[in-house]
Parts: C-alpha cells; structure tokens; sequence
C-alpha cells in the first residue's frame, strides 16, 4: 500500500493534508511533517487542521504555516488525511471532491478512501510518515526529525504505553541521528502547561472517584471557566487518573458546551479500551480511546462504567 500512495503522489502536483479534530502530537506531527516530505518530493503541500494547533506543539517547525480552518477550497490532486478513521473526524468540510488517502494507525481504522494505508503495527501514523519519507528517498530534515519523533514521543505515551518495542526505539533513534532533541521535545510537551490546566488538575483529581480497579474523573464547563480554562487544557488530565497504583482503567469526563460528554478512556493493558468506544461510536487503541455520550454527568457516568463493569457471571 506504501507504494501505490508514493504512486498516487508521484501522478500529482498539489495536495492538501490534514488530520483529527483537537489534533495530538501524532496528528500535528505526522501531518507536517509529511506535508515537508512532500515539498522535498517537489509538491506543493498545505496542512489545515480544523482546531488551533495547542499551545505545547506550536514551536513545531511548520506548526505556523499550518492554516487553521473548517473548510478545503481549492485546486488540489487528492487531499491526505492522517490518523482519521473517517472524514468526519477531521471536521473538515469539502474534503470528499478531493481523491482521498487514508494514512493511520488505529485498531479501529477504517477504509474510508480511495486509498487507505492502515498499520495498526504502527506505533504512531509518524512511523508510516517516516517510512513514507525513506521509500520516496526523502532525507530527513532535523525539522521533519522534531515533527515525526514528537509524534512518536506522544502516542507511545512518552515510550510507556504498550506496543512500544525494541522497533520503537530503533526509529526514536533514527530521528535522533537525522537531528530530533529529545530533551527539547520533551520540554515543549510536558513542561509547556498553562497555569490553568494545572488548576482544571486540581480541582478534577480532588473529586476523583474509585471502583475496584477503576478510577474517573470529569470536569463541568463551568469550573474550565472558572480557572480560565481552553478545551486544550484537558489533554492528558485522564492519565493522571490512571496513575494510581492499583487502577487498570481510567475515564475522563468532560462537559461539552452542548451538555454531552467528551470522554477519554485508559487502560494499562488488562481491559481494550477500544472495544468499549466504539460501543459510543468512537474508537482509538487497546490502552487509549475516546468517544462522546449524552449527559447529564451520571448519565454519561453510568454508560460508560456499566460498559466496563465486570459482568456478573
Ligand atoms: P483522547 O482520549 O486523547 O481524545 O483519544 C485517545 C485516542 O482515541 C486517540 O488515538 C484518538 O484518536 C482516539 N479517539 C478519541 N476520540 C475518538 C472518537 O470520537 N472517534 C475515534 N474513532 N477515535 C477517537
């Protein structure tokens, strides 16, 4: 499949990319730095992400030529969209005139366009990015470096999550030796909070609920305005949650302007996490998944733990 994308680029001139909505490390990093890789081939490349680009990925090199938008105009040869399991995802509109290609690495990933990549073996859609860059003989600029080991650095979980091997480390590696800083990287992304995630932390860990090996967490909009919090700002909250010695999954609860519920599951590797999204419609990875319910709070709170609740024999 790697080779009938390449085929597809070469038959082009023009391409668009982009990702998911509320873009991660992976979705920010894969998609800029492909968009680089393909300039190097000789295209012309814009990246649009529906969200703003948060705060810990905007000293990303390119991160600033990123157009921030809902909508594709434009004379494009196929648009390529990274780490999406559907359109929908991106909340991007007019992507479906274009020829599409679907790059991902997610369990649940789904063939939704005329060409669709799908490793699930893929620690992150940066390691299909990177292999995409060796295949064209691409070389590895130490920005495209920055953007591809971000990417791996964050869906790896910064190299904890399972999945993470002696082939993770290899390519960290690579991306080292082609100029990536980890420590710099590492900086940006876990030491580039703002003061009033730290305070949404507070106030969510100290109502933080218990259940045998599961733990939860929500907050409510009005306590994010509270402290001044962005929506941004509640990436990774859930994680701190699942830190706790004896839990085997955590969920995260957070208020939607609508009253649904955005909701962040994590498991350490006992209980796939994925299987119980897609019950919700959405989807993810073994150890790390999201989907939206309806509230109110106990509500959404009691569909999703009566999914993950042991059932009675
Ligand atoms: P997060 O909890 O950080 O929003 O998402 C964790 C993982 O689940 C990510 O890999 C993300 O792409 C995936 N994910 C989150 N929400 C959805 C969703 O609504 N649909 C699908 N298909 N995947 C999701």
């Amino acid at each position: 499949m790697l080779q009938e994308v390449l085929n597809e680029i070469a038959r082009g001139e023009r391409f668009v990319l982009t990702s998911h909505a509320r873009p991660d490390g992976d979705a920010i990093g894969s998609t800029l730095a492909c968009g680089e890789i393909l300039r190097q081939m000789g295209k012309h490349a814009d990246t649009i992400f529906r969200d703003g680009i948060p705060r810990v990925y905007q000293q990303l090199p390119f991160a600033s030529d990123a157009i921030h938008g809902d909508r594709v105009r434009g004379n494009y040869h196929a648009a390529i969209l990274l780490e999406c399991d559907n359109i929908q995802r991106t909340r991007v509109e007019g992507l479906e005139k274009y020829f599409l290609i679907n790059i991902d690495h997610h369990k649940s990933g789904r063939n939704f366009a005329n060409l669709n990549w799908i490793d699930p073996q893929a620690v992150a859609t940066g390691e299909l990015v990177y292999k995409l860059a060796r295949a064209a003989g691409v070389k590895i600029s130490p920005e495209i470096a920055t953007c591809l080991y971000t990417a791996v650095l964050t869906d790896t979980g910064a190299f904890m999550f399972e999945g993470t091997n002696q082939h993770t480390f290899e390519l960290a590696r690579e991306l080292v030796l082609a100029g990536a800083d980890p420590a710099r990287c590492a900086r940006n992304i876990y030491f580039g909070h703002s003061t009033a995630k730290m305070r949404l932390l507070g106030a969510a860990l100290s109502a933080l609920q218990r259940e045998g090996p599961l733990a939860w967490i929500w907050v409510t909009q009005e306590q994010m305005e509270r402290v001044g919090a962005k929506e941004e700002d509640c990436e990774g909250l859930v994680n701190y949650a699942l830190s706790i010695g004896d839990v085997e999954v955590a969920v995260f609860f957070r208020e939607l302007p609508d009253g649904r519920f955005r909701v962040s599951l994590r498991s350490k590797g006992k209980l796939d996490v994925a299987h119980i999204a897609e019950e919700f419609g959405g989807g993810g990875h073994t150890c790390a998944s999201g989907c939206s319910v309806d509230g109110p709070l106990h509500a959404a709170v009691e569909s999703v733990l009566g999914k993950i609740r042991p059932r009675p024999q």
